[in-house]
């Protein structure tokens, strides 16, 4: 493999972070190693938040709420729209950071910061669109409508995975919803977090009269986050990561009566059906089995082949495979950057034990050497007989698990069979098995003749069972960020009760 930079990623992420407007001070000097996986270097030190600092953050976002909320949501929309502005003048850097950082080929770290940019977009005419319902009322000369608030403070906890994206979809919506942001970025990607930040106030800058700490960052590991999830004026927390956190994070926020919006793990298939244009189909199944090196909760990680054509479609999938370019994410000819650690890889290794041990046979899965000590694998394909527990649970990796199928009813089944419930899909040319699919998948997302991951903004995104149940991004995913107020007026000169009780005095 050729190396093609030389370099000292240290320095590189130092100048992005300088040129997107970060203090040195706020990256270097700190307790905490950010670590690039491109080579497994240490490229800052950052400062972690005490639990006070979080608990601080927390007043001074309550604080920003009492003016906020009085500011007409299109002019909310106005600061959001600036927001846009300077993400699009800062895209090619925070698209390399978030490379450096996380460790995304270039072109998805490119895309990570454009969908911050699209939901901006959104969001903005969203700030015109807040609106509710007039209700019929029994009661004569009454009025009765459903009117929407801003919340309060809105708590956002981030994966690794998508470093600046999920701060966006929250906090364009909570935004212009009338909301401030909170945000405890992953501690594997706090420097992509500082960099928002930055970006953040200058936006709030162009905007003029923005009350102060609208948007923060607290950095830090789970303590943090728990600092966020127990205070009592963070009205919603919305949290972003595996079904384990979503476990420890849920049941809190319930004790207190405080809305959660959990996007956990996924564990998403796909059926190829007999009738499927197989190119389009070879095509869309690597994106999304290995792009992203596997670490997208949309990752393909089952796929069902109709037995009549297993054999022919799982040769050619392997032979892709086999070709994929596997490196430094910065190079544009790569398909697939590294893992995030040495973590993900043990995770990975234990897996295909585990795979082997139920009767599973791999292809691919080897390390392969990178730069520096960055962890690299081949992705890998397992072919199963059955639908083990291996199968079953999310293993954080570029493993794909292909399994027959002879009944699209049974492929369904399959699809359901597992705790969680984000994103399927399936591949045909048949309207019925498609439609009978879209129909039959539990999952939050079902696509046809796309693959599972890879999602627009426009769209509700999140999905059911162990995935938390939660919705951000498009559609009504807004309400979750406002308050829903019934609201009865009698404009007649009489106070009928309704269901006709009686009180008169
Ligand atoms: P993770 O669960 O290890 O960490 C996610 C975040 O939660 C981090 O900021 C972490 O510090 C915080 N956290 C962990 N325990 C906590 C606790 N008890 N209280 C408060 N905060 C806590 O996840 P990860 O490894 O960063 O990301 C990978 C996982 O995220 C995968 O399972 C993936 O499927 C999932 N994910 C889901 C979506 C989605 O939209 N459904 C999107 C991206 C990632």
């Amino acid at each position: 493999m050729t190396v093609l930079f030389a370099p000292n990623i240290a320095d590189e992420a130092a100048a992005l972070l300088t040129r997107l407007g970060v203090a040195p001070g706020a990256f270097t000097g700190g307790g905490r190693e950010v670590r690039s996986p491109i080579t497994g270097e240490t490229i800052a030190k950052v400062h972690d938040a005490s639990t006070a600092d979080a608990a601080a953050a927390i007043e001074a976002a309550h604080a920003a709420f009492a003016a906020w909320r009085k500011v007409p949501a299109p002019r909310r929309g106005e600061l959001v729209r600036l927001l846009g502005e300077e993400l699009r003048a800062a895209k090619a850097d925070l698209g390399l950071l978030v490379t450096l950082e996380a460790g995304k080929t270039l072109s998805e770290g490119l895309g990570e910061v454009q969908e911050m940019i699209d939901i901006c977009d959104y969001a903005v005419g969203l700030s015109r669109q807040l609106f509710g319902l007039a209700i019929a009322t029994e009661r004569p000369d009454h009025r009765m409508m459903e009117t929407w608030h801003p919340l309060g403070v809105v708590g956002v906890i981030s994966a690794f995975n998508f470093p600046v994206a999920v701060w966006s979809w929250n906090s364009a919506l909570a935004l212009v919803c009338g909301d401030p942001v909170v945000w405890k970025p992953s501690e594997k990607t706090p420097l992509t977090a500082l960099a928002v930040q930055a970006i953040f106030e200058r936006a709030a800058a162009r905007f003029g009269d923005a009350p102060a700490h609208l948007s923060s960052v607290i950095i830090g590991g789970r303590e943090v986050g728990e600092a966020l999830v127990d205070h009592p004026k963070v009205a919603l927390v919305s949290a972003t990561g595996s079904t384990a956190m979503g476990r420890a994070v849920g049941p809190r926020l319930a004790a207190r009566f405080a809305r959660s919006l959990l996007e956990l793990g996924g564990n998403n298939a796909a059926v190829v059906a007999p009738s499927a244009d197989l190119d389009l189909t070879l095509r869309g199944v690597a994106f999304a089995a290995m792009g992203t090196a596997g670490q997208r909760c949309t990752t393909l990680r089952r796929l069902f082949v109709h037995e009549s054509i297993y054999e022919g479609f799982v040769a050619k999938l392997k032979a892709a495979y086999a070709s994929v370019r596997i490196g430094d994410p910065r190079d544009p000819d790569t398909l697939i950057g590294p893992l995030i650690d040495e973590g993900s890889a043990a995770a990975m290794r234990k897996a295909l034990d585990d795979a082997t041990a139920a009767g599973g046979k791999v292809t691919g899965g080897e390390t392969v050497k990178g730069p520096g000590q960055g962890v690299y694998v081949r992705p890998a394909i397992v072919e199963m007989t059955a639908q083990a527990d291996v199968v079953r649970r999310e293993t954080f990796a570029p493993i794909l698990y292909v399994m027959p199928y002879s009944d699209l009813d049974q492929a369904i089944a399959l699809n359901n069979d597992v705790p969680q419930g984000l994103s399927s899909s399936i591949f045909t040319l048949n309207a019925r098995e498609a439609e009978r699919f879209v129909a039959g998948s539990d999952c939050g997302i079902a696509n046809v003749n796309i693959g599972p991951s890879g999602a627009e903004i426009g769209g509700a995104f999140g999905g059911e069972k162990e995935t938390g149940g939660g919705r951000e991004a498009g559609s009504d995913s807004w309400k979750a960020y406002m308050r829903r107020a019934t609201n009865t007026v009698n404009y007649g000169e009489t106070l009928p009760l309704a269901q006709g009780v009686k009180f008169d005095i």
